[in-house]
Order: C-alpha cells, then sequence, then structure tokens
C-alpha cells in the first residue's frame, strides 16, 4: 500500500456530526435522565460532554474530556448536579478546538441572571461576530463560536432573557439547535431553516429535547414532535410549554446528510424514519446503477441499511463480507505513521471465506478524502474477491461543510478533485457510481430536487448553500483577519 500518498490520512476520511444536545426540564432526576439521553447520543460526538443542571437557586456545571460513561456513570457525578432542569451537549472538537474550556453546555453571569446554552451547529458569520464583540471590548473565554451567543445575549438591550435570545440570534447565519438554560426555565429554538435537528418529547410531567428521538426511547419519553425550524419554545419550571415564532418562516432546509449517515438508523427525522430512508436510498442506488456480482457487500456499519436496500432490490444476496472491530480506538492517537495507518486493517477485516472467488459490490454512505475506500478495496481483492465494484449511498461531497459537521477543506475532498471515473481508478475499483441528487431526494420521501426551491440542506453535494457565508467570503476576499491568537489551558 502507498503510505506516502498525500491523502493517506485516515483521520479526516470519515465526516464528523459535531455535537448532540440534551435537556429536561420539570423532571425529578433530571441530570440523570441528561446523562442517558447523551449517552444514546455519543455517535454525534466522541471527544467531550457537560452537563449543566440548576435547583431553583444555582446553576452547577460537570464537563469532561472523553466520552459521557466516563464522565457522568457514578452516581457521585449525577449528585454534583442537582435540580429538576438540566441541558447537556456531547462534542467532536473542530470548530474551536479541543480543551475543556471549549466544552459545552457554556455559562455566563449576566446582569438578568444566569444564562447555559448548548449548541449543535455552527455560524457562518462566528468570525465576523467575534471580531465585531472584541473591537467592543468583549473578553472571550473559549474559542468556540456558541461563546459568541453568549457576548451578544449579555450586550443586547431587551429587558428578558428571551428577548435578548431572539436579538442575538438575529444576528447570526448558519445552523443552530439550542437549549437554553435560564433561571425562568428552558429554552429550545432551531434555526429558521432547521438546518440542525431538534426534537421534543415528554416523560411523565417533564418536557425533554435531544438532537435526535432516539435519545428519547432509551430514557423512556414519548417523541412529541419536531422544534419546528425557526421556533422557539420556551419551558418553565412546572412544565408549561410556550411557542415563538420570531424568526419569521424561511422555508425548511433539515441537513439531508442526517438521513445519509449522522442520525442513528433508529431516529426519525423530519418525519421519517432514518433506517427506512437509509434503505429507500439503497434501493434507489440498485435502480440508478445495477451491478452483475454475487454478492452485495456493506461497508460497516453506516453503510448497512443501504446495502440491505441494495440487495433486497437488485435480488442479490447480502452477506457481511467486511466484519468490523468495535474496540478499535480513533487512528490518530497512535504515536507512529505506521501504526496510524494500519486503522483500517485493525477497524476492518475481510471475511474471506465468503468473498474469496466471489465479484462483490461495497456499499458506502458516501465518499470523503477516498483513502478508506481504497484501502478497503484492496482488501477485498487481498482476500480473493475477483471483482469489485463500488456503490455509493450518496451523490459526490464536492463541498464542505460550514453548519455544524467537521468536513476536510474543499480541496481535500476527492469528489472535489476529480470526476467519477478518476475518482473510481483512485480508489482502484471495477466501476463506481453514486446515487443522483433526485434520487436521494425521492429515496427520503422528497420530491426531485427543484433548484429554485430545495426542500434540503444538501449543499455538501450541490455547492448549493443556504445561507451567507459571511466568514468565507471575507477570508476569499482578504479582508480582515478572522482568526485570532489562542490561549491553551493545560
Ligand atoms: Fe448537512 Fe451537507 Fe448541509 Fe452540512 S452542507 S448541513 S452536511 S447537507
Amino acid at each position: 500500500m502507498d503510505t506516502t500518498h498525500p491523502w493517506m490520512d485516515e483521520d479526516g476520511d470519515t465526516l464528523h456530526e459535531e455535537c448532540g444536545v440534551f435537556g429536561a426540564v420539570n423532571a425529578s432526576d433530571a441530570a440523570a435522565l441528561t446523562a442517558f439521553g447523551l449517552h444514546a447520543l455519543q455517535h454525534r460526538g466522541q471527544e467531550a460532554a457537560g452537563i449543566t443542571a440548576f435547583d431553583g437557586t444555582q446553576f452547577v456545571t460537570r464537563r469532561g474530556l472523553g466520552h459521557v460513561a466516563e464522565n457522568f456513570s457514578s452516581q457521585e457525578s449525577i449528585a454534583e448536579l442537582p435540580g429538576a432542569m438540566a441541558a447537556g451537549h456531547v462534542r467532536y472538537s473542530t470548530t474551536g478546538g479541543s480543551g475543556l474550556r471549549n466544552v459545552q453546555p457554556l455559562y455566563a453571569d449576566l446582569a438578568s441572571g444566569g444564562f447555559a446554552v448548548a449548541h449543535n451547529g455552527n455560524f457562518s458569520n462566528a468570525g465576523t461576530l467575534r471580531q465585531e464583540l472584541v473591537q467592543k471590548g468583549a473578553i472571550f473565554q473559549s474559542t468556540s463560536d456558541t461563546e459568541v451567543i453568549i457576548h451578544l445575549v449579555a450586550t443586547s438591550r431587551y429587558p428578558t432573557l428571551r428577548d435578548r435570545l431572539v436579538d442575538a440570534l438575529r444576528l447570526v447565519e448558519g445552523a443552530y439547535a439550542l437549549i437554553v438554560m435560564t433561571p425562568a426555565g428552558m429554552i429550545a429554538c432551531r434555526d429558521p431553516l432547521g438546518i440542525r435537528p431538534l426534537q421534543m418529547g415528554r416523560i411523565g410531567n417533564a418536557v425533554v429535547f435531544a438532537s435526535e428521538t432516539v435519545a428519547f426511547d432509551v430514557v423512556g419519553a414519548e417523541f412529541e414532535r419536531q422544534v419546528e425550524p425557526g421556533e422557539m419554545i420556551e419551558v418553565d419550571h412546572d412544565g408549561k410549554v410556550t411557542s415563538y415564532r420570531p424568526f419569521g418562516n424561511a422555508g425548511s432546509r433539515p441537513c439531508i446528510f442526517e438521513h445519509v449517515y449522522f442520525s442513528r438508523p433508529d431516529s426519525v427525522f423530519d418525519g421519517r424514519s432514518v433506517y427506512a430512508a437509509r434503505k429507500a436510498i439503497g434501493e434507489q442506488l440498485a435502480i440508478e446503477n445495477p451491478c452483475d456480482v454475487d454478492l452485495v457487500v456493506p461497508v460497516p456499519d453506516s453503510g448497512v441499511p443501504a446495502a440491505i436496500g441494495y440487495a433486497q432490490q437488485s435480488g442479490v444476496p447480502f452477506e457481511l463480507g467486511i466484519i468490523r472491530s468495535h474496540y478499535v480506538g480513533r487512528t490518530f492517537i497512535q504515536p507512529s505513521d505506521s501504526a496510524r495507518h494500519s486503522g483500517v486493517k485493525r477497524k476492518h477485516n475481510a471475511n474471506r471465506s465468503l468473498v474469496e472467488g466471489k465479484r462483490i459490490v461495497l456499499i458506502d454512505d458516501s465518499i470523503v478524502r477516498g483513502t478508506t475506500s481504497m484501502k478497503i478495496v484492496e482488501m477485498m481483492r487481498d482476500a480473493g474477491a475477483t471483482e469489485v465494484h463500488f456503490r455509493v449511498a450518496s451523490p459526490p461531497t464536492a463541498h464542505s461543510c460550514f453548519y455544524g459537521v467537521d468536513t476536510p477543506e474543499r480541496s481535500k475532498l476527492l469528489a472535489a478533485r476529480m470526476e467519477v471515473e478518476p475518482m473510481r481508478e483512485f480508489i482502484r475499483a471495477d466501476s463506481l457510481a453514486f446515487v443522483s441528487i433526485d434520487g436521494l431526494y425521492r429515496a427520503v420521501g422528497g420530491a426531485p430536487r427543484d433548484a429554485g426551491c430545495p426542500q434540503f440542506c444538501d449543499a455538501c453535494f450541490t455547492g448549493d448553500y443556504p445561507t451567507s457565508l459571511t466568514d468565507l467570503e471575507r477570508r476569499d476576499r482578504g479582508a480582515d483577519q478572522l482568526t485570532f491568537p489562542t490561549h491553551k489551558v493545560a
């Protein structure tokens, strides 16, 4: 294997959702519920976790690097977080970098009372706003763009915290699903396009919010409805719910990649089972790109539902030709290059007895840099597959995301560098094909994509970003420096 290839960098060859949020109010065991809810959202961020609780007089925050279970599994850790209201966050740290000071919820004492915020998403003008705030004298404690909200709320002239939050959010562009705690209760809100998901449920008299419905299943809550795009829901300490629409109706553009990859398959997103959507994408892929082979083999785990759909639609047997180890750490923590480059082999192993002498089609959810796909194709050939075809359950990922998903910069995306045939050569497959954007829309329950009125954010496939990208435009213009010297807390 050519380990000198510049893209031979395992870290960064998948997309990462950057965060998951959970909140509970009017719940007797709010912190414990939040810990369980965050555990169900662990796939959305594994670098750090935090919970803030409020007992009527005091906010208490506990945050830590690592998984939820490493930080919130003991009775003592939960006992430190008393009260009937709590909100939590799991984080995949890229924007703002790793380090405890960027772990959420972020908290501030404002003149009008305590204010804690857990945020999923990214602002595409966070750098610009941050620069303006710094010029006005704001002192930032973290490098997370979420702190921009706190400063905007702090400097707003409106009287109530809710109105200040609305005032602040009118200034940001991009994606946010927010859970905010104030002395008066909890506020959950979603950006006007609903790019990032946020769901609402109930358990007894408690109201709960979560990035995904799977968290409600885990804590025994009933899914009630999604927080609508542009909606702000306020819940007081008695569980009374009030809905506001301060941002008007901008039309819904939820992230279509939630269906493709990010959400757990046992979640419901945008009114549709994620598992059913992924299977339907696989069926659509088989209709558009059939393949004369002996076996359909998923790239585990995320390619499994689409591979089932592909197999059922095509009538070709589905088999687990690749077995994934669930006990492999992230490759980037390995100290040496040789150890790092062996990552795929340790993570995925060919089921040789199954694939030997067979023509196979591999099904994966996406191709990012292409290095993992190349290694998996090679692994199948080494195991004796006579033909290795590749089908992808999303269109080519040719653009970066600015809305809370960690994508490599555009120049590192394989589909930004080359057309499909050179991509095929790069991953050394016998054939390569992607589901079409219209096919993807059809599979997730939408009408064919209408360039004038798309129903989803699909910018990483189309480059059609649904908001302004102020920071990027300024950087491209060579405008004021938007990067800041950083301070590391050791
Ligand atoms: Fe989702 Fe892609 Fe839009 Fe980012 S750019 S929000 S990953 S569809």
